[in-house]
Formats: structure tokens, C-alpha cells, sequence
């Protein structure tokens, strides 16, 4: 996730684009870039950092002309540094372009650019795209054919921003699965991932689809198929929204927002890993003492790696909390040993030590980031990114389900390293892992069925959320999500546990969640609700059985997925459970009470 403007008018246009950019930073903000055009030439400036310290130091603000680009990068692939900020051009120079989103086949392209003589300068995937074009002008009958015939070539998601500098009079936007609106002014337009970019100029909008670029001229603009090439007829909108509102696409909350990115987030996910999986099981396949560390929310995540890792890996990680490995786990760790640590920061302190630690006595470490060039991904051996784009939100959403999706896939590259299941079951359940967004984007529809419960529950004390299996990670998800921002009591726990104490605290009314997908331990669940049901607990079951619905006061048919794959579907709506509990409360779920979203203290 990025930011994108850009800018054709009378106005200078670095001044529209480092203001714009300055609207776009909660969208990433590790990296910033602006390229304008005068007279036939372009004039590039960029570096690593954040937009308020970049202004003075590149001297953004002084570039000259009129049409130009800008870009607020979060870094994907290629550390955060001054040579992989964007614009990136081509090989001649006079193409720059600034990308959002993921070039899934940047490797293939690559290798064949470079066999072509082509000449990369940064680690992104998005530099291919510079090149690419450059090459199909070669034969292409002008630069709309050969960017068309760029753009049939890429995989993965893209909104481009791209100027040309032999053709003085556009500049060019494409959208596919990464965000793009354009603002439609009088004698000048304008082009952005976001509406706050331009809503001081403008609010009349006109949101691109999926497949479409955009011919901007200062006059007007022509959409069109990257397919087909055909005219696209589009509607301009009125844009109502404060800037504050726009921030946050219309959502009341940055973390409302985040939880209906995940569908997208996942899918970056997978697009992000899919070429390096395979590599990385490969590195650490020979482990067999392995450590997952990690604290909150990725601690969850760890646990469903636990799960995910004996299932198909046949592999028994110790799931600890890094905050207790580090002063624990000193004498049982080796060169034999392998760490994997889990945090969307990359900066959580006790996890940092967990890791630090490892290294000193020999381990290997493998790190589970969100928030690429952070100290994590500098102290480990291996890395893998979450892809989920910045999280603005204290609580974890999109970064959760990010980091169940890269575990997911490693532990099934692993099982194929391995052979330790059968290789159809394997193909099985990386078809389905291909359809969690749509699984996602399901049950977000339950919104108002949830946001109408947390009417019922509002004045409720006390929760129990309770699962078997991998769902027990779900359910103390659900339960930490509840306490964070809601301030409500929760508790979560592997439902076998249920009566072996907690049972006592049940009585009437007295809300259990209980996660229950069909397999391994469905009927153990049941009879669990059941025991719960006995003490008159009030019972809300998420689960892909209609059984649960006779036992249940409130069911939520969940699509049916594999049951490793489920904690990424089923924490969804518990998230908006506790998101819709924290409002109706009158808490500002986007800043609890007592909590910071990077914990860098111990
Ligand atoms: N994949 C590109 C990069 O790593 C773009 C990332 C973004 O959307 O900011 O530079």
C-alpha cells in the first residue's frame, strides 16, 4: 500500500504534489518521491524518510512545471532506501512511474529484461514496469499501445502513475487491484490512491475500475480498457466527506477500515510470497527444535502456526512469548535451533530481544514482519512480509490475518519440501487458500447481524470465547480484540478447559462465543456448548454446521473452508463484534486506553 498523486494544470505542480503527499502519508511512509516535467525534461527527486523531513532536504518544493507525479512509498520488495524510492524509470530515462501494489511475476520479467540489456538500478518489483514499456515502444505503434501491451503482461496488483517525457501534454493512471480516483477540476486534473489528496482543490471525483487507464490531459481525461482498448463511459461523483472522513475512506474508524481491507490485504499476502515460499521452507526444512515467539495478537498468530506446522509439517514448534523466551529459553537454544518470530511492528521490544538472544547462541532466525527495513528484518536470517500496508488502528486486524496467511503458506511449502502429506490434500488447500479474500468479503456481510448482537450485549460483564483445536487461537483472538477496545471482560480457552474450572463463572445470560468449524473436534465442541448451554450461558456459535443453530441463541453460518484455513474467516467477525461493542460504548477503538500499537518498550 502507497500513496499516489498526481497533478496537470497551471499550478506549479510540486506544490499540489508534496501537499497531496502529505494527505496520502497514513497510506505508507517509509520512502517519497516526485518527478516533474518543463520543457521536455524530467526532474526527479526522492528519498527514504517521511515527507516532513524530505520537503526542505530534496528541495521538493522547488521543482519546476506544471504536470507531475508523487509518491509515499511502503516498501514491498526492496528495503526502504533512497535508490528503491519511487519514480522509477527506464533505461532512457524518460519514463518515470510510481506504483501501488505488487508485481507477482516482477522475477520472470526481470530475467527477460535484463537478457534484453535492460538495466535495474533498484530492488523493486515496480522498476520492471519502466523497463517493460520501454521495450514495447520499440515496436509499438505510440506509447498508449505499448503501455497497453505493458500492462497485458503484468500479474499481480498495480495503480501506476506514469509520465513520459516526449509527450508533454498527459500523464498516465492505471488502476488494477490497487486504488485510483481521479479529480476532475477546471483547467487541471488531478489523480490519487485517495480522495484526501485533492479534496482542498476539488471534490468532484471519478473512481476507476479494475482494468482501466486513464489519459489525463489538463482539459480532460479519457478512460479506458487495458484489455480491449474500448472508450469507458464514467460517472463524476460529488464528494461529500470531510478530509478527516476521506482519510478513512468514509469509515468512522481507521480500524473499520483496515478490517474491510483484509479480503485485499490477504491477497497481497499471498501475491507478495508466492515466488519465495518455497526457498525459505527449503532453508529451514532440517530444523526440528523450533521456537515461535511472539506477544498479543501475533502470539495468536503463532499458535495457529503451531497447529498448521504438526498438521502438515509434521513439525511441534514451542509456542512461547517472546517476553518469557528471552529470559527462559537461554540454555535449550543451539545452532540446531530455529526461531521464528512474529511481529507487525518489527520493532516489539521483548520480540526484538527474543531474537537477539537466538542469534547469540547460533539459532537461525526467521522473522514475520509487516513494516519492511524495521529492526527485525535487519537482525534476522530470513524475513517474510505480511504485505497488509500500514495498520493505522491500535488493534491488529489485517495484520493478523496476514500473518495466519504466510504461515499458512509456509507450512504448506514446508509439507511439500517434507513429503509429510499427500501432495492432492496440499493442492486442495492451496486452491482454497487462493479464495480466502472471497471467503472474507462474505462474512463482512454479517455487519449489521453484528452490529445489532453488540445492541443485545452492550451491558454484558463478562464473555467466554471458546474453541478446540486451531480454533483455540480464534478464540483468543476474539477475546483480546473484546478486552482491548471494548474494555469488557473476556476470556478465551480451549473449550476442553471449560469444565475443569471456568464452567463455575457461567450463569445466566453470561455471553460464550464459540468457534466451532466442522472437523477434527466438532462433536467435542458441541458437547461443550452444550455443558455451557446447561448453565443457561448465552451462546453465540460461529460455525459451517447447521446443528450449532438448535443448540445456539445466535448462529453464524460461516462459508464452508478447510479447517486449517478457517482462523483466518472466523476471527473476521469477532473482530467487528468487538469493533461495533468498543463504539457502542463510546470508545475510540482506534486509540484504547493504556495501549500504543508498537509496544518498543519491555
Ligand atoms: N511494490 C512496490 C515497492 O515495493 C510498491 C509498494 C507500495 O505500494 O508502496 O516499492
Amino acid at each position: 500500500m502507497c500513496g499516489i498523486i498526481g497533478y496537470i494544470g497551471d499550478r506549479k505542480a510540486c506544490d499540489v504534489i508534496v501537499s497531496g503527499l502529505k494527505r496520502l502519508e497514513y497510506r505508507g511512509y517509509d520512502s517519497v518521491g516526485v518527478v516533474t516535467e518543463n520543457g521536455g525534461e524530467l526532474y526527479i527527486r526522492k528519498g527514504a524518510g517521511k515527507i516532513g523531513e524530505l520537503e526542505k532536504k530534496l528541495g521538493l518544493s522547488e521543482l519546476p512545471g506544471n504536470r507531475g507525479i508523487g509518491h509515499t512509498r511502503w516498501a514491498t520488495h526492496g528495503i526502504p532506501d533512497d535508490t528503491n524510492a519511487h519514480p522509477h524509470t527506464d533505461c532512457t530515462g524518460e519514463i518515470a512511474l510510481v506504483h501501488n501494489g505488487i508485481i507477482e511475476n516482477y522475477l520472470e520479467l526481470r530475467e527477460e529484461l535484463l537478457e534484453k540489456g535492460h538495466l535495474f538500478r533498484s530492488d523493486t518489483d515496480t522498476e520492471v514496469i519502466a523497463h517493460l514499456i520501454e521495450e514495447e515502444l520499440k515496436t509499438a505503434g505510440d506509447f498508449e499501445e505499448a503501455l497497453r501491451n505493458a500492462l497485458n503482461r503484468l500479474k499481480g496488483s498495480f495503480a501506476l502513475g506514469i509520465i513520459y517525457s516526449r509527450d508533454v501534454e498527459h500523464l498516465y493512471f492505471v488502476r488494477h487491484e490497487s486504488p485510483l480516483v481521479l479529480g476532475i477540476g477546471e483547467g487541471e486534473m488531478f489523480a490519487a490512491s485517495d480522495v484526501p489528496a485533492f479534496l482542498p482543490y476539488t471534490n468532484r471525483a471519478v473512481f476507476i475500475d479494475d482494468g482501466e487507464y486513464v489519459i489525463l490531459s489538463k482539459e480532460g481525461y479519457t478512460v479506458k480498457d487495458f484489455r480491449t482498448g474500448a472508450v469507458r463511459e464514467k460517472e463524476v461523483h460529488t464528494i461529500n466527506w470531510s478530509l478527516e472522513m476521506a482519510e478513512k475512506q468514509g469509515y468512522p474508524h481507521f480500524m473499520l477500515k483496515e478490517i474491510h481491507e483484509e479480503p485485499k490485504a490477504v491477497k497481497e499476502a499471498i501475491y507478495g510470497n508466492i515466488e519465495f515460499m518455497d526457498r525459505i521452507a527449503e532453508e529451514i526444512a532440517e530444523y526440528d527444535k523450533i521456537f515461535i515467539v511472539a506477544m498479543g495478537t501475533s502470539y495468536h498468530a503463532g499458535i495457529v502456526g503451531k497447529y498448521l506446522f504438526q498438521r502438515l509439517a509434521r513439525k511441534v514448534p514451542i509456542v512461547e512469548e517472546a517476553s518469557e523466551f528471552r529470559y527462559e529459553a537461554e540454555g535449550v537454544i543451539d545452532k540446531n535451533t530455529l526461531v521464528i518470530a512474529i511481529t507487525q511492528s518489527g520493532e516489539t521490544a521483548d520480540t526484538l530481544a527474543a531474537i537477539r538472544l537466538a542469534k547469540k547462541r547460533g539459532a537461525k532466525t526467521l522473522s514475520i514482519v509487516n513494516v519492511v527495513g524495521s529492526m527485525a528484518t535487519r537482525i534476522s536470517d530470513l524475513v517474510i512480509y505480511t504485505h497488509a500496508g500500514p495498520e493505522i488502528g491500535v488493534a491488529a486486524t489485517k495484520t493478523y490475518t496476514t500473518q495466519l496467511t504466510v504461515l499458512t503458506m509456509l507450512a504448506i511449502a514446508l509439507a511439500r519440501h517434507l513429503k509429510t502429506v499427500d501432495g492432492d490434500y496440499l493442492n486442495t488447500l492451496e486452491e482454497d487458500l487462493h479464495k480466502l479474500p472471497e471467503l472474507i468479503e462474505e462474512v463482512l456481510g454479517y455487519e449489521d447481524e453484528l452490529k445489532a448482537l453488540a445492541e443485545e450485549l452492550e451491558e454484558k460483564k463478562d464473555f467466554f470465547y471458546i474453541g478446540r483445536g486451531i480454533s483455540v487461537a480464534t478464540a483468543l483472538e476474539g477475546a483480546l480484540k473484546l478486552k482491548e477496545i471494548s474494555y469488557i471482560h473476556a476470556e478465551g480457552l480451549s473449550a476442553g478447559e471449560l469444565k475443569h474450572g471456568p464452567l463455575a463463572l457461567i450463569e445466566d445470560g453470561v455471553p460464550v462465543v464459540a468457534v466451532a468449524p466442522s472437523g477434527k473436534t466438532f462433536d467435542k465442541i458441541v458437547s461443550n456448548i452444550e455443558e455451557a448451554k446447561a448453565r443457561k450461558g448465552f451462546i453465540i456459535s460461529l460455525g459451517d454446521n447447521d446443528e450449532l443453530r438448535k443448540i445456539s441463541d445466535v448462529f453464524l453460518r460461516m462459508p464452508e473452508v478447510d479447517e486449517l484455513l478457517s482462523p483466518v474467516v472466523y476471527v473476521v467477525p469477532l473482530q467487528l463484534l468487538a469493533y461495533h461493542l468498543a463504539v457502542l460504548r463510546g470508545n475510540d477503538p482506534d486509540k484504547p486506553r493504556n495501549l500504543a500499537k508498537s509496544v518498543t518498550v519491555e
